[in-house]
């Protein structure tokens, strides 16, 4: 890809992960960048999610590592765009009441430890000091995860194309990309030679498919298998509130009883606060006024300051969750200018996966640690 002539590039939808990487991208003389986003800005999984930064529950360690080096990358990342993104990083607070619940947080603090990650083991009384206006109730074990942090997707999206568009990239909103044709590459492979669309046929070299849920149906298009699993998840909003964290950036909260989940809090910089329950892969379809109204109320338990907020339905987001859980990621041997990034987590891997693309498009670099995730591990194009 290296030969000094100008390459023209097409993403495939401008969430978090397109938007990254056309901004990466577009800092690289010799490309030349187009988005192809078939509706508005955030209303695919990056407007949905909880967007906290972190490796907290990440297996393999491989996977681990991955999310660690891209948390180290948000910094520059943040920095670089220069604007204001919601990147917090303040870490997160975490907190059991039962010894069941304390001792599987020992356990993985133990492990995180193992692995070099930023987290301790905190007293009861070093959790008061960090947020006085918690009332956290029976504190059996708590943990603090100093690295972690947490952004606002959409802001990140529109300060990564305005960046790009300052560079000469063109974003096309409202254009669903509907169709691909194909021509002979290098070595009797098939290649991507323009993308449909109700209005035109854009011509490419290269085509990067981040189409979030809709990766699998666009990569149909050329034949490539990219399975996916249904996941649901809801984060609901509230009205803005005062401003109820001190230090920190996110919050895990306990079951306040066997019926209900324990739940994952942070605010935004407008004042918002989005409430999730269960782990960052829980399944929920329970969108309704109820669910968010008992959200809101399992978090002004711990945290009375929240009295006045009105909690705020938010529709039911799916997570692009490959059907192993892992990221898929790379070009594809038997359409080799087809590049693939699908995946969970794409908040916390957004950087990395924008850097790490960019020298496999432009440089003709194959990175190593990206190895696991090709997409060939789901088959070769039919
Ligand atoms: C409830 C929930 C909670 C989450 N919590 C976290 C978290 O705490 N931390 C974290 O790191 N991750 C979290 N995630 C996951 C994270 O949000 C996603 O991995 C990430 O947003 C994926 O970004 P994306 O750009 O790949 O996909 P998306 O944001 O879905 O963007 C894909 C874009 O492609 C467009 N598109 C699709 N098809 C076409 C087409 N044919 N033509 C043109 N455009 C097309 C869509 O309109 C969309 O805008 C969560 C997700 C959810 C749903």
């Amino acid at each position: 890809m290296n030969s000094g002539r100008k390459i023209h590039v097409v993403i495939v939808g401008a969430g978090i992960v397109g938007a990254s990487i056309a901004y990466c991208l577009s800092r690289r003389e010799n490309v030349n960048v187009t988005v192809l986003e078939k509706s508005e800005l955030g209303l695919g999984a990056s407007g949905h999610s909880f967007a906290w930064l972190n490796s907290f529950g990440k297996n393999p360690v491989r996977y681990h590592n991955l999310n660690c080096r891209s948390m180290d990358i948000w910094h520059r990342f943040a920095h670089a765009l220069d604007r204001d993104i919601g990147f917090h990083c303040g870490g997160q607070l975490r907190w059991e009441n039962t010894d069941e619940g304390a001792g599987a947080l020992r356990r993985r603090v133990d492990l995180l430890q193992e692995r070099g990650y930023a987290c301790r083991l905190i007293t009861a009384e070093e959790m008061r000091e960090l947020e006085p206006g918690l009332l956290p109730g029976t504190v059996k074990s708590a943990s603090l995860s100093q690295a972690d942090g947490c952004v606002e997707p959409l802001k990140v999206i529109e300060a990564c194309l305005e960046r790009a568009c300052e560079s000469g990239a063109a974003v096309h909103m409202r254009t669903p990309v509907t169709g691909m044709s194909f021509g002979d590459g290098a070595n009797s492979s098939r290649q991507v030679k323009a993308l449909s669309t109700p209005h035109d046929e854009v011509g490419c070299n290269v085509v990067v498919l981040a189409g979030g849920i809709h990766t699998t149906q666009l990569a149909a298009m050329a034949g490539v298998p990219v399975p996916q699993q249904e996941s649901p998840g809801v984060v609901v909003r509230t009205t803005p509130c005062q401003p109820v964290l001190s230090s920190v950036s996110v919050i895990h909260a306990p079951r306040i009883d066997v019926d209900r989940q324990d739940v994952h809090l942070r605010q935004a910089s407008d004042g918002t606060l989005l409430i999730g329950q269960g782990s960052q892969e829980s399944l929920n379809r329970d969108d309704s006024q109820e669910h968010a109204d008992e959200l809101l109320d399992r978090a002004r338990h711990y945290l009375p300051s929240i009295s006045d907020a009105a909690a705020i339905p938010v529709p039911v987001g799916y997570r692009p969750m490959p059907v192993d859980g892992l990221p898929v990621l790379g070009f594809v041997p038997s359409v080799p200018n087809l590049y693939i990034a699908f995946m969970h987590s794409g908040v916390t891997l957004a950087p990395l996966v924008g850097e790490l693309a960019t020298q496999e498009i432009v440089d003709g670099a194959r990175v190593k640690i990206l190895n696991p995730y090709r997409p060939e591990r789901f088959g070769q194009a039919v």
